[in-house]
Protein backbone atom coordinates (compact mmCIF):
# COMPACT_ATOMS: atom_id res chain seq x y z
CA UNK A 1 0.00 0.00 0.00
CA UNK A 2 2.46 2.72 0.84
CA UNK A 3 5.21 1.28 -1.12
CA UNK A 4 3.34 2.87 -4.60
CA UNK A 5 3.37 6.18 -2.30
CA UNK A 6 7.30 6.65 -2.06
CA UNK A 7 7.98 7.59 -6.27
CA UNK A 8 4.68 9.21 -6.85
CA UNK A 9 5.73 11.37 -3.91
CA UNK A 10 9.66 11.94 -4.87
CA UNK A 11 7.49 12.77 -8.15
CA UNK A 12 5.82 15.20 -6.68
CA UNK A 13 8.60 16.82 -5.25
CA UNK A 14 11.03 16.71 -7.52
CA UNK A 15 8.46 17.73 -11.16
CA UNK A 16 7.94 21.35 -10.02
CA UNK A 17 11.82 21.49 -9.12
CA UNK A 18 12.65 20.81 -12.72
CA UNK A 19 9.68 22.94 -14.19
CA UNK A 20 10.74 25.78 -12.47
CA UNK A 21 14.63 25.30 -14.12
CA UNK A 22 13.31 24.82 -17.90
CA UNK A 23 11.40 27.93 -16.93
CA UNK A 24 13.74 29.80 -15.56
CA UNK A 25 16.22 28.62 -18.01
CA UNK A 26 13.79 30.01 -21.22
CA UNK A 27 13.89 33.61 -19.22
CA UNK A 28 17.48 33.22 -19.91
CA UNK A 29 17.39 32.74 -23.49
CA UNK A 30 14.63 35.21 -24.06
CA UNK A 31 17.15 38.00 -22.34
CA UNK A 32 20.07 36.64 -24.52
CA UNK A 33 17.75 37.00 -27.61
CA UNK A 34 16.67 40.52 -27.07
CA UNK A 35 20.43 41.08 -26.83
CA UNK A 36 21.10 39.44 -29.80
CA UNK A 37 18.60 41.04 -31.82
CA UNK A 38 19.61 44.54 -30.13
CA UNK A 39 23.30 43.92 -31.18
CA UNK A 40 21.79 42.68 -34.55
CA UNK A 41 20.28 45.87 -35.24
CA UNK A 42 23.23 47.84 -34.38
CA UNK A 43 26.03 45.58 -36.48
CA UNK A 44 23.64 45.23 -39.34
CA UNK A 45 22.69 48.98 -39.94
CA UNK A 46 26.68 49.71 -39.52
CA UNK A 47 26.93 47.35 -42.04
CA UNK A 48 23.93 48.17 -44.66
CA UNK A 49 25.12 51.77 -44.58
CA UNK A 50 28.59 51.16 -45.60
CA UNK A 51 27.51 49.08 -48.19
CA UNK A 52 24.88 51.88 -49.79
CA UNK A 53 27.97 54.46 -49.29
CA UNK A 54 30.08 51.85 -51.42
CA UNK A 55 27.36 51.79 -54.52
CA UNK A 56 26.84 55.27 -54.26
CA UNK A 57 30.46 55.61 -54.25
CA UNK A 58 31.17 57.57 -51.05
CA UNK A 59 33.25 54.82 -49.52
CA UNK A 60 35.22 51.89 -50.27
CA UNK A 61 33.10 49.45 -48.64
CA UNK A 62 31.83 47.79 -45.31
CA UNK A 63 34.40 46.84 -42.42
CA UNK A 64 35.47 43.63 -42.62
CA UNK A 65 35.49 43.34 -38.68
CA UNK A 66 32.07 44.64 -38.72
CA UNK A 67 30.41 42.27 -41.17
CA UNK A 68 32.36 39.18 -39.03
CA UNK A 69 30.47 40.56 -36.36
CA UNK A 70 27.36 40.46 -37.88
CA UNK A 71 27.78 37.14 -39.13
CA UNK A 72 28.42 35.75 -36.10
CA UNK A 73 25.51 37.83 -34.63
CA UNK A 74 22.80 35.98 -37.63
CA UNK A 75 24.46 32.33 -36.28
CA UNK A 76 23.97 33.17 -32.50
CA UNK A 77 20.52 34.19 -33.16
CA UNK A 78 19.61 30.96 -35.46
CA UNK A 79 21.66 29.10 -32.18
CA UNK A 80 19.10 30.88 -29.64
CA UNK A 81 16.07 30.70 -31.34
CA UNK A 82 16.99 26.66 -32.14
CA UNK A 83 17.40 26.72 -28.43
CA UNK A 84 14.37 28.49 -27.42
CA UNK A 85 11.74 26.33 -29.47
CA UNK A 86 13.59 22.85 -28.06
CA UNK A 87 13.15 24.75 -24.54
CA UNK A 88 9.40 25.06 -24.92
CA UNK A 89 8.64 21.61 -25.54
CA UNK A 90 10.60 20.79 -22.70
CA UNK A 91 8.39 23.71 -20.41
CA UNK A 92 5.37 21.97 -22.09
CA UNK A 93 6.34 18.79 -20.84
CA UNK A 94 7.55 19.74 -17.19
CA UNK A 95 3.94 22.19 -16.85
CA UNK A 96 2.17 18.45 -17.75
CA UNK A 97 3.96 16.51 -15.38
CA UNK A 98 4.10 19.69 -12.94
CA UNK A 99 -0.10 19.32 -13.33
CA UNK A 100 0.23 14.73 -12.72
CA UNK A 101 2.60 15.81 -9.79
CA UNK A 102 0.24 18.34 -8.51
CA UNK A 103 -2.64 15.80 -8.21
CA UNK A 104 -0.50 12.59 -6.73
CA UNK A 105 0.15 15.20 -4.12
CA UNK A 106 -3.23 15.36 -3.38
CA UNK A 107 -4.31 11.57 -4.41
CA UNK A 108 -4.13 8.51 -2.23
CA UNK A 109 -2.56 5.59 -4.97
CA UNK A 110 -4.28 2.85 -3.39
CA UNK A 111 -7.84 4.09 -4.15
CA UNK A 112 -7.28 7.27 -6.52
CA UNK A 113 -9.28 8.86 -3.23
CA UNK A 114 -7.68 12.38 -2.16
CA UNK A 115 -5.45 11.84 0.60
CA UNK A 116 -4.57 12.96 4.08
CA UNK A 117 -2.50 16.18 2.73
CA UNK A 118 -5.80 17.30 0.90
CA UNK A 119 -8.69 16.81 3.03
CA UNK A 120 -8.07 19.91 5.09
CA UNK A 121 -8.23 22.34 1.80
CA UNK A 122 -10.61 20.82 0.10
CA UNK A 123 -12.57 20.42 3.13
CA UNK A 124 -12.05 23.97 3.62
CA UNK A 125 -13.18 25.11 -0.08
CA UNK A 126 -16.18 22.81 0.08
CA UNK A 127 -17.33 24.01 3.34
CA UNK A 128 -16.82 28.07 1.96
CA UNK A 129 -18.89 27.32 -1.26
CA UNK A 130 -21.29 25.25 0.84
CA UNK A 131 -21.90 28.70 3.31
CA UNK A 132 -22.22 30.91 -0.03
CA UNK A 133 -25.34 29.10 -0.48
CA UNK A 134 -26.41 29.62 2.89
CA UNK A 135 -25.55 25.65 3.30
CA UNK A 136 -23.62 23.38 5.71
CA UNK A 137 -21.47 20.56 5.83
CA UNK A 138 -21.06 17.49 7.65
CA UNK A 139 -17.38 15.68 8.28
CA UNK A 140 -17.72 12.16 8.58
CA UNK A 141 -14.87 9.71 9.28
CA UNK A 142 -15.67 6.30 8.64
CA UNK A 143 -13.28 3.58 9.87
CA UNK A 144 -13.41 -0.55 9.02
CA UNK A 145 -13.91 -2.82 11.63
CA UNK A 146 -11.83 -5.97 11.36
CA UNK A 147 -10.06 -4.60 8.42
CA UNK A 148 -6.47 -5.41 10.16
CA UNK A 149 -7.81 -9.08 11.00
CA UNK A 150 -8.23 -10.13 7.24
CA UNK A 151 -5.03 -7.93 6.02
CA UNK A 152 -3.14 -10.17 8.62
CA UNK A 153 -4.66 -13.14 7.82
CA UNK A 154 -5.11 -13.38 4.45
CA UNK A 155 -2.18 -10.90 3.22
CA UNK A 156 -1.57 -6.89 1.77
CA UNK A 157 -2.86 -7.67 -1.54
CA UNK A 158 -6.19 -8.59 -0.38
CA UNK A 159 -6.33 -5.82 1.98
CA UNK A 160 -5.61 -3.41 -0.79
CA UNK A 161 -8.36 -5.21 -2.63
CA UNK A 162 -11.10 -4.84 0.19
CA UNK A 163 -9.52 -0.60 0.52
CA UNK A 164 -10.04 -0.55 -2.75
CA UNK A 165 -13.83 -1.83 -2.87
CA UNK A 166 -15.04 -0.30 0.33
CA UNK A 167 -13.44 3.32 -1.67
CA UNK A 168 -15.54 2.57 -4.19
CA UNK A 169 -18.66 1.96 -2.39
CA UNK A 170 -18.31 5.20 -0.82
CA UNK A 171 -18.63 7.36 -3.61
CA UNK A 172 -21.11 5.24 -4.74
CA UNK A 173 -22.97 6.30 -2.15
CA UNK A 174 -22.19 9.84 -1.39
CA UNK A 175 -23.68 13.04 -2.95
CA UNK A 176 -21.35 13.76 -6.07
CA UNK A 177 -20.29 17.11 -4.82
CA UNK A 178 -18.62 15.17 -1.74
CA UNK A 179 -14.72 14.88 -0.93
CA UNK A 180 -14.26 11.35 -0.46
CA UNK A 181 -10.46 10.68 0.85
CA UNK A 182 -8.56 8.06 2.63
CA UNK A 183 -6.66 8.92 5.63
CA UNK A 184 -4.15 6.29 6.32
CA UNK A 185 -4.99 2.84 6.82
CA UNK A 186 -8.14 1.44 6.96
CA UNK A 187 -9.23 5.22 7.89
CA UNK A 188 -11.60 7.90 5.66
CA UNK A 189 -13.29 10.59 5.37
CA UNK A 190 -16.09 12.20 3.59
CA UNK A 191 -17.17 15.63 3.63
CA UNK A 192 -20.52 16.65 2.49
CA UNK A 193 -22.97 19.24 1.61
CA UNK A 194 -26.41 19.28 3.46
CA UNK A 195 -29.15 21.47 4.25
CA UNK A 196 -28.52 22.59 7.50
CA UNK A 197 -32.59 22.01 8.83
CA UNK A 198 -32.55 18.81 7.33
CA UNK A 199 -29.34 16.74 9.19
CA UNK A 200 -31.35 13.99 8.53
CA UNK A 201 -30.09 13.57 4.85
CA UNK A 202 -26.39 12.95 6.85
CA UNK A 203 -28.14 10.36 8.64
CA UNK A 204 -29.49 8.49 5.67
CA UNK A 205 -26.10 8.94 4.00
CA UNK A 206 -24.52 7.40 7.05
CA UNK A 207 -27.26 4.48 7.26
CA UNK A 208 -26.36 3.93 3.49
CA UNK A 209 -22.97 4.00 4.26
CA UNK A 210 -22.84 1.50 7.04
CA UNK A 211 -25.48 -0.77 4.78
CA UNK A 212 -23.20 -1.29 1.52
CA UNK A 213 -19.76 -1.29 3.58
CA UNK A 214 -21.26 -4.22 5.60
CA UNK A 215 -22.29 -6.27 2.33
CA UNK A 216 -19.67 -8.98 1.47
CA UNK A 217 -16.54 -8.77 -0.81
CA UNK A 218 -15.60 -11.71 -3.04
CA UNK A 219 -11.95 -12.13 -3.09
CA UNK A 220 -9.95 -15.36 -4.87
CA UNK A 221 -13.35 -16.98 -4.36
CA UNK A 222 -14.08 -16.31 -0.29
CA UNK A 223 -16.47 -13.84 0.86
CA UNK A 224 -14.78 -11.16 3.09
CA UNK A 225 -17.02 -9.61 5.24
CA UNK A 226 -15.79 -5.76 7.05
CA UNK A 227 -18.30 -3.40 8.65
CA UNK A 228 -17.96 0.48 9.04
CA UNK A 229 -17.95 2.44 12.29
CA UNK A 230 -18.81 6.07 11.18
CA UNK A 231 -18.39 9.57 13.45
CA UNK A 232 -19.82 12.88 12.24
CA UNK A 233 -19.22 16.30 12.88
CA UNK A 234 -20.66 19.51 11.07
CA UNK A 235 -19.47 23.11 11.99
CA UNK A 236 -21.71 24.84 13.78
CA UNK A 237 -22.21 24.36 17.94
CA UNK A 238 -18.68 26.15 18.81
CA UNK A 239 -16.55 24.62 16.56
CA UNK A 240 -14.16 27.07 15.22
CA UNK A 241 -11.91 25.02 12.35
CA UNK A 242 -11.85 22.73 10.00
CA UNK A 243 -8.93 20.39 12.15
CA UNK A 244 -11.48 20.88 15.43
CA UNK A 245 -14.38 19.42 12.74
CA UNK A 246 -11.99 16.52 11.99
CA UNK A 247 -11.29 15.77 15.15
CA UNK A 248 -14.54 15.96 16.22
CA UNK A 249 -15.91 13.86 13.91
CA UNK A 250 -12.96 11.34 14.84
CA UNK A 251 -14.18 11.45 18.98
CA UNK A 252 -17.66 10.53 17.41
CA UNK A 253 -15.79 7.40 15.93
CA UNK A 254 -14.75 6.57 18.62
CA UNK A 255 -18.02 6.12 20.72
CA UNK A 256 -19.89 4.82 17.25
CA UNK A 257 -16.97 1.69 17.73
CA UNK A 258 -17.92 1.77 21.71
CA UNK A 259 -21.46 1.42 20.82
CA UNK A 260 -20.84 -1.50 18.89
CA UNK A 261 -19.41 -0.79 15.52
CA UNK A 262 -21.57 -1.29 12.67
CA UNK A 263 -23.36 2.35 13.09
CA UNK A 264 -22.71 5.89 13.06
CA UNK A 265 -22.16 8.46 15.88
CA UNK A 266 -22.94 12.27 15.41
CA UNK A 267 -20.70 14.47 17.83
CA UNK A 268 -21.96 15.71 20.68
CA UNK A 269 -19.97 17.84 23.46
CA UNK A 270 -19.54 15.38 26.22
CA UNK A 271 -17.77 13.03 24.11
CA UNK A 272 -15.11 15.44 24.04
CA UNK A 273 -14.53 14.69 27.82
CA UNK A 274 -15.32 11.48 28.02
CA UNK A 275 -12.15 10.46 25.82
CA UNK A 276 -10.00 12.97 27.69
CA UNK A 277 -11.00 11.17 31.02
CA UNK A 278 -10.55 8.08 29.03
CA UNK A 279 -7.30 9.03 27.50
CA UNK A 280 -5.92 10.41 31.15
CA UNK A 281 -6.60 6.77 32.31
CA UNK A 282 -4.91 5.22 29.20
CA UNK A 283 -1.72 6.93 30.23
CA UNK A 284 -2.21 6.11 33.78
CA UNK A 285 -2.52 2.25 32.93
CA UNK A 286 0.20 2.62 31.08
CA UNK A 287 2.58 3.85 33.26
CA UNK A 288 0.90 1.73 36.63
CA UNK A 289 2.11 -1.50 34.99
CA UNK A 290 5.75 -0.77 35.41
CA UNK A 291 5.36 0.84 38.49
CA UNK A 292 3.61 -2.45 39.61
CA UNK A 293 -0.01 -0.77 40.94
CA UNK A 294 -1.97 -3.64 40.03
CA UNK A 295 -2.16 -6.45 42.83
CA UNK A 296 -3.85 -9.86 43.33
CA UNK A 297 -6.73 -9.54 45.60
CA UNK A 298 -8.17 -13.13 46.80
CA UNK A 299 -11.47 -14.27 46.90
CA UNK A 300 -12.81 -17.64 49.34
CA UNK A 301 -13.65 -20.37 47.40
CA UNK A 302 -15.66 -22.65 49.67
CA UNK A 303 -16.61 -26.56 49.69
CA UNK A 304 -20.11 -26.07 50.08
CA UNK A 305 -20.56 -29.75 51.58
CA UNK A 306 -17.66 -29.40 54.23
CA UNK A 307 -17.34 -25.86 54.20
CA UNK A 308 -14.08 -25.76 54.18
CA UNK A 309 -11.57 -23.26 52.41
CA UNK A 310 -10.70 -24.81 49.82
CA UNK A 311 -8.80 -22.04 47.31
CA UNK A 312 -9.28 -18.19 46.01
CA UNK A 313 -10.05 -16.59 42.68
CA UNK A 314 -7.73 -14.05 42.00
CA UNK A 315 -9.12 -10.57 41.31
CA UNK A 316 -7.25 -7.94 40.11
CA UNK A 317 -6.83 -4.55 41.73
CA UNK A 318 -4.94 -1.15 41.26
CA UNK A 319 -4.05 0.55 44.33
CA UNK A 320 -3.37 3.93 42.47
CA UNK A 321 -1.38 6.38 44.91
CA UNK A 322 -3.42 9.20 43.03
CA UNK A 323 -6.61 7.34 42.23
CA UNK A 324 -7.25 5.06 45.00
CA UNK A 325 -8.04 1.45 45.16
CA UNK A 326 -9.41 0.68 41.21
CA UNK A 327 -11.53 -2.29 40.80
CA UNK A 328 -11.39 -4.41 37.56
CA UNK A 329 -14.44 -3.06 35.65
CA UNK A 330 -12.72 0.68 35.46
CA UNK A 331 -9.16 -0.73 33.85
CA UNK A 332 -9.80 -4.56 32.46
CA UNK A 333 -11.81 -2.55 29.68
CA UNK A 334 -9.41 -0.01 28.88
CA UNK A 335 -6.39 -2.93 29.30
CA UNK A 336 -8.09 -4.97 26.76
CA UNK A 337 -8.91 -2.22 24.29
CA UNK A 338 -5.23 -1.02 24.19
CA UNK A 339 -3.30 -4.26 23.71
CA UNK A 340 -2.30 -3.53 27.80
CA UNK A 341 -3.81 -6.82 29.05
CA UNK A 342 -1.31 -9.31 28.43
CA UNK A 343 1.19 -7.49 30.55
CA UNK A 344 -0.56 -6.28 32.79
CA UNK A 345 -2.88 -9.67 33.45
CA UNK A 346 0.74 -11.49 33.58
CA UNK A 347 2.28 -9.28 35.78
CA UNK A 348 -0.23 -9.86 38.17
CA UNK A 349 -0.73 -13.56 38.23
CA UNK A 350 2.93 -13.93 38.32
CA UNK A 351 2.53 -11.89 42.12
CA UNK A 352 -0.55 -14.92 43.16
CA UNK A 353 1.86 -17.57 41.89
CA UNK A 354 4.44 -16.36 44.26
CA UNK A 355 2.03 -16.16 47.08
CA UNK A 356 0.65 -18.84 46.53
CA UNK A 357 3.39 -21.21 47.01
CA UNK A 358 3.21 -20.77 50.14
CA UNK A 359 -0.22 -21.81 50.69
CA UNK A 360 -1.01 -25.18 51.87
CA UNK A 361 -1.26 -27.68 48.91
CA UNK A 362 -4.80 -28.29 49.41
CA UNK A 363 -5.35 -24.81 47.99
CA UNK A 364 -6.19 -23.77 44.19
CA UNK A 365 -5.72 -20.50 42.83
CA UNK A 366 -8.31 -19.88 39.94
CA UNK A 367 -7.25 -16.62 37.52
CA UNK A 368 -9.24 -14.47 35.38
CA UNK A 369 -8.44 -14.59 31.13
CA UNK A 370 -9.94 -11.74 29.02
CA UNK A 371 -10.34 -12.78 25.76
CA UNK A 372 -8.24 -10.48 24.11
CA UNK A 373 -5.63 -12.69 25.92
CA UNK A 374 -7.60 -15.66 24.77
CA UNK A 375 -6.39 -14.32 20.98
CA UNK A 376 -2.44 -15.01 21.93
CA UNK A 377 -1.29 -18.11 20.39
CA UNK A 378 1.56 -18.41 22.82
CA UNK A 379 -0.56 -17.85 26.33
CA UNK A 380 -0.29 -21.06 27.18
CA UNK A 381 3.43 -20.95 26.79
CA UNK A 382 3.40 -17.73 29.14
CA UNK A 383 1.35 -19.42 31.40
CA UNK A 384 3.78 -22.59 31.63
CA UNK A 385 6.81 -19.93 32.01
CA UNK A 386 5.03 -18.08 34.54
CA UNK A 387 4.74 -21.63 36.65
CA UNK A 388 8.38 -22.78 36.24
CA UNK A 389 9.37 -19.63 37.07
CA UNK A 390 7.24 -19.27 40.27
CA UNK A 391 7.98 -22.92 41.07
CA UNK A 392 4.01 -22.66 41.48
CA UNK A 393 2.24 -26.82 41.07
CA UNK A 394 0.29 -26.56 37.30
CA UNK A 395 -2.65 -29.03 39.01
CA UNK A 396 -3.43 -26.04 41.95
CA UNK A 397 -4.33 -23.71 39.30
CA UNK A 398 -7.55 -23.28 37.57
CA UNK A 399 -8.04 -20.49 34.55
CA UNK A 400 -11.45 -18.72 33.83
CA UNK A 401 -12.86 -17.93 30.84
CA UNK A 402 -15.29 -16.97 30.05
CA UNK A 403 -18.04 -18.25 26.66
CA UNK A 404 -17.65 -14.83 24.70
CA UNK A 405 -14.10 -15.24 24.40
CA UNK A 406 -14.89 -18.41 22.41
CA UNK A 407 -16.96 -16.73 19.89
CA UNK A 408 -13.81 -14.95 18.72
CA UNK A 409 -11.69 -18.05 17.81
CA UNK A 410 -13.05 -20.99 18.78
CA UNK A 411 -10.05 -23.36 16.98
CA UNK A 412 -7.40 -20.83 18.76
CA UNK A 413 -9.18 -21.37 22.29
CA UNK A 414 -9.38 -24.93 21.84
CA UNK A 415 -5.71 -25.23 21.08
CA UNK A 416 -4.94 -23.31 23.98
CA UNK A 417 -7.02 -25.06 26.76
CA UNK A 418 -5.41 -28.02 25.15
CA UNK A 419 -2.21 -27.36 25.87
CA UNK A 420 -2.80 -25.62 29.21
CA UNK A 421 -4.75 -28.77 30.25
CA UNK A 422 -1.60 -30.71 28.82
CA UNK A 423 0.43 -29.35 31.95
CA UNK A 424 -2.37 -29.87 34.46
CA UNK A 425 -3.98 -26.73 34.55
CA UNK A 426 -7.83 -26.75 35.42
CA UNK A 427 -10.38 -24.77 33.03
CA UNK A 428 -13.52 -23.18 34.28
CA UNK A 429 -16.20 -21.78 32.47
CA UNK A 430 -16.91 -18.08 34.22
CA UNK A 431 -20.16 -16.42 34.57
CA UNK A 432 -21.84 -19.05 33.21
CA UNK A 433 -25.82 -17.89 32.11
CA UNK A 434 -24.98 -14.62 31.59
CA UNK A 435 -23.89 -14.95 27.68
CA UNK A 436 -24.96 -17.25 25.29
CA UNK A 437 -25.46 -20.18 27.81
CA UNK A 438 -24.67 -22.72 24.58
CA UNK A 439 -24.59 -26.52 24.89
CA UNK A 440 -22.20 -26.74 22.19
CA UNK A 441 -19.80 -24.21 23.57
CA UNK A 442 -19.53 -26.48 26.97
CA UNK A 443 -18.85 -29.33 24.78
CA UNK A 444 -16.23 -28.28 22.28
CA UNK A 445 -13.96 -27.88 25.62
CA UNK A 446 -13.04 -29.71 28.13
CA UNK A 447 -14.13 -27.90 31.19
CA UNK A 448 -13.46 -28.97 34.45
CA UNK A 449 -15.76 -26.82 36.25
CA UNK A 450 -18.71 -24.13 35.45
CA UNK A 451 -19.29 -20.97 37.47
CA UNK A 452 -22.98 -20.05 37.39
CA UNK A 453 -22.67 -15.84 37.73
CA UNK A 454 -23.47 -14.16 40.60
CA UNK A 455 -26.33 -12.22 39.42
CA UNK A 456 -28.65 -15.47 39.09
CA UNK A 457 -27.31 -16.73 42.41
CA UNK A 458 -27.80 -13.34 44.61
CA UNK A 459 -30.95 -13.45 42.98
CA UNK A 460 -32.29 -17.17 43.34
CA UNK A 461 -33.98 -16.86 46.38
CA UNK A 462 -36.87 -14.04 45.44
CA UNK A 463 -36.57 -14.01 41.92
CA UNK A 464 -38.13 -17.49 40.14
CA UNK A 465 -36.47 -17.03 36.89
CA UNK A 466 -33.24 -16.99 38.66
CA UNK A 467 -33.73 -19.99 40.43
CA UNK A 468 -34.69 -21.63 37.25
CA UNK A 469 -31.44 -20.89 35.83
CA UNK A 470 -29.39 -21.86 38.94
CA UNK A 471 -31.31 -25.20 38.95
CA UNK A 472 -31.11 -25.59 35.11
CA UNK A 473 -26.90 -25.01 34.87
CA UNK A 474 -26.90 -27.14 38.12
CA UNK A 475 -28.38 -29.98 35.95
CA UNK A 476 -26.82 -29.57 33.28
CA UNK A 477 -23.30 -29.58 35.75
CA UNK A 478 -24.33 -33.00 36.53
CA UNK A 479 -25.75 -34.61 33.04
CA UNK A 480 -21.97 -33.64 31.75
CA UNK A 481 -20.54 -34.58 35.06
CA UNK A 482 -18.60 -30.97 35.06
CA UNK A 483 -18.56 -29.84 38.74
CA UNK A 484 -20.38 -26.45 39.47
CA UNK A 485 -18.83 -23.25 41.53
CA UNK A 486 -22.12 -20.91 42.42
CA UNK A 487 -20.80 -17.23 42.48
CA UNK A 488 -21.88 -14.09 44.79
CA UNK A 489 -23.26 -16.29 47.87
CA UNK A 490 -24.46 -13.42 49.66
CA UNK A 491 -26.51 -15.28 52.69
CA UNK A 492 -26.23 -18.40 54.29
CA UNK A 493 -29.91 -19.57 52.89
CA UNK A 494 -29.04 -20.31 49.72
CA UNK A 495 -26.22 -22.58 50.92
CA UNK A 496 -28.31 -25.35 51.47
CA UNK A 497 -30.07 -25.27 48.07
CA UNK A 498 -27.42 -24.85 46.23
CA UNK A 499 -25.81 -28.03 48.02
CA UNK A 500 -29.00 -29.65 47.45
CA UNK A 501 -28.79 -28.66 43.75
CA UNK A 502 -25.53 -30.53 43.89
CA UNK A 503 -23.02 -27.20 43.85
CA UNK A 504 -19.48 -28.49 45.17
CA UNK A 505 -18.46 -25.11 45.34
CA UNK A 506 -19.11 -21.56 46.30
CA UNK A 507 -18.09 -17.67 46.80
CA UNK A 508 -19.12 -14.74 47.64
CA UNK A 509 -19.60 -12.21 50.29
CA UNK A 510 -21.32 -14.42 52.42
CA UNK A 511 -17.56 -15.68 53.06
CA UNK A 512 -15.80 -12.61 52.88
CA UNK A 513 -15.22 -10.07 50.53
CA UNK A 514 -11.80 -10.63 48.30
CA UNK A 515 -8.64 -9.68 50.59
CA UNK A 516 -5.71 -8.17 49.95
CA UNK A 517 -1.99 -9.94 50.01
CA UNK A 518 -1.78 -9.48 53.29
CA UNK A 519 -4.88 -9.91 54.90
CA UNK A 520 -5.26 -12.94 53.01
CA UNK A 521 -1.97 -14.33 54.56
CA UNK A 522 -3.32 -13.41 58.46
CA UNK A 523 -6.59 -15.52 57.21
CA UNK A 524 -4.58 -17.94 56.47
CA UNK A 525 -1.81 -18.36 59.13
CA UNK A 526 -4.84 -18.25 61.35
CA UNK A 527 -6.19 -21.12 59.52
CA UNK A 528 -2.34 -22.84 59.94
CA UNK A 529 -2.51 -22.91 56.04
CA UNK A 530 0.65 -21.16 55.38
CA UNK A 531 3.51 -23.45 54.39
CA UNK A 532 6.88 -22.68 53.02
CA UNK A 533 9.28 -19.38 54.32
CA UNK A 534 5.75 -18.16 55.41
CA UNK A 535 5.92 -16.49 58.76
CA UNK A 536 2.46 -17.51 60.72
CA UNK A 537 0.84 -14.54 61.64
CA UNK A 538 0.73 -13.74 65.47
CA UNK A 539 -2.92 -12.59 65.47
CA UNK A 540 -5.17 -15.30 67.49
CA UNK A 541 -7.31 -17.48 64.70
CA UNK A 542 -11.02 -17.30 64.12
CA UNK A 543 -11.01 -13.46 63.25
CA UNK A 544 -9.93 -12.60 59.98
CA UNK A 545 -10.51 -9.55 58.38
CA UNK A 546 -11.97 -9.82 54.87
CA UNK A 547 -11.80 -7.33 52.28
CA UNK A 548 -13.70 -4.68 53.90
CA UNK A 549 -13.31 -5.20 57.03
CA UNK A 550 -16.65 -5.79 57.55
CA UNK A 551 -17.58 -9.46 56.85
CA UNK A 552 -16.59 -12.08 59.07
CA UNK A 553 -14.79 -15.66 58.65
CA UNK A 554 -17.91 -17.43 57.95
CA UNK A 555 -15.67 -20.91 57.12
CA UNK A 556 -14.93 -24.00 59.28
CA UNK A 557 -11.09 -25.22 58.44
CA UNK A 558 -8.50 -26.93 60.48
P1 LIG B 1 -15.74 -12.61 37.94
O1 LIG B 1 -14.64 -13.47 37.48
O2 LIG B 1 -17.10 -13.09 37.75
O3 LIG B 1 -15.35 -12.26 39.44
C1 LIG B 1 -16.13 -12.34 40.49
C2 LIG B 1 -16.61 -10.99 40.82
O4 LIG B 1 -17.74 -11.07 41.61
C3 LIG B 1 -15.61 -10.19 41.64
O5 LIG B 1 -15.75 -8.85 41.34
C4 LIG B 1 -16.11 -10.37 43.02
O6 LIG B 1 -15.69 -9.37 43.91
C5 LIG B 1 -17.58 -10.31 42.79
N1 LIG B 1 -18.32 -10.94 43.84
C6 LIG B 1 -17.97 -12.01 44.52
N2 LIG B 1 -18.89 -12.35 45.43
C7 LIG B 1 -19.88 -11.43 45.33
C8 LIG B 1 -21.14 -11.27 46.01
O7 LIG B 1 -21.51 -12.02 46.92
N3 LIG B 1 -21.91 -10.23 45.62
C9 LIG B 1 -21.50 -9.39 44.65
N4 LIG B 1 -22.34 -8.39 44.33
N5 LIG B 1 -20.34 -9.51 44.00
C10 LIG B 1 -19.53 -10.54 44.32
P2 LIG B 1 -14.56 -7.99 40.88
O8 LIG B 1 -13.36 -8.29 41.68
O9 LIG B 1 -15.07 -6.60 40.85
O10 LIG B 1 -14.33 -8.55 39.46
C11 LIG B 1 -15.24 -8.34 38.47
C12 LIG B 1 -14.80 -9.00 37.23
O11 LIG B 1 -13.57 -8.46 36.79
C13 LIG B 1 -14.50 -10.47 37.41
O12 LIG B 1 -15.66 -11.16 37.33
C14 LIG B 1 -13.58 -10.73 36.26
O13 LIG B 1 -14.32 -10.97 35.08
C15 LIG B 1 -12.87 -9.41 36.09
N6 LIG B 1 -11.52 -9.57 36.61
C16 LIG B 1 -11.07 -9.47 37.86
N7 LIG B 1 -9.75 -9.68 37.90
C17 LIG B 1 -9.35 -9.92 36.65
C18 LIG B 1 -8.09 -10.23 36.03
O14 LIG B 1 -7.06 -10.32 36.67
N8 LIG B 1 -8.07 -10.44 34.68
C19 LIG B 1 -9.20 -10.36 33.96
N9 LIG B 1 -9.12 -10.58 32.66
N10 LIG B 1 -10.40 -10.07 34.50
C20 LIG B 1 -10.47 -9.86 35.83
MG1 LIG C 1 -13.95 -15.11 37.46
MG1 LIG D 1 -17.53 -14.90 37.37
Amino acid sequence: MTTEEKPANEEAVQTPVKAKSAKSRSYFYGAAMVAAIGMFVYVGGSVGTDMVRQVIGNSKGADQVMVTALMLNIALILLIWRRTTELSGEVDVYRKAEVRAQHLAITDPLTNLYNRRAIKDKTTELSARAARRGKSVAFLMVDLDGFKKINDLYGHDVGDQLLREAADRMREVVPPSSIVARLGGDEFGICMVFEPEYPETVDRVAEDLVEILARPVTIADTDQTVTGSIGISRPEFDCDSIDQLIRRADIALYAAKKNGRNGFSWFENGMEVELRTRNTLEADIRAAIPNDEFVPYFEQQINLETGKLVGFEMLARWVSPTRGLIPPDEFIPVAEETGMIGDLSMGIIRKALLEAKDWDPSLTVSVNISPVQLKDPWLAQKLVKLLVETGYPANRLEVEITESSLFKNLSLAQSIVGSLKNQGIQIALDDFGTGYSSLAHLRALPFDRIKIDRSFVSSMLDNAESEAIVNAIAGLGASLAVPITAEGIEDETVIAKLHELGCSKGQGWHYGQPMSIEQTRRLLADYGLLVGKAKPHKKKANKPKSGDDKDDKKVANG
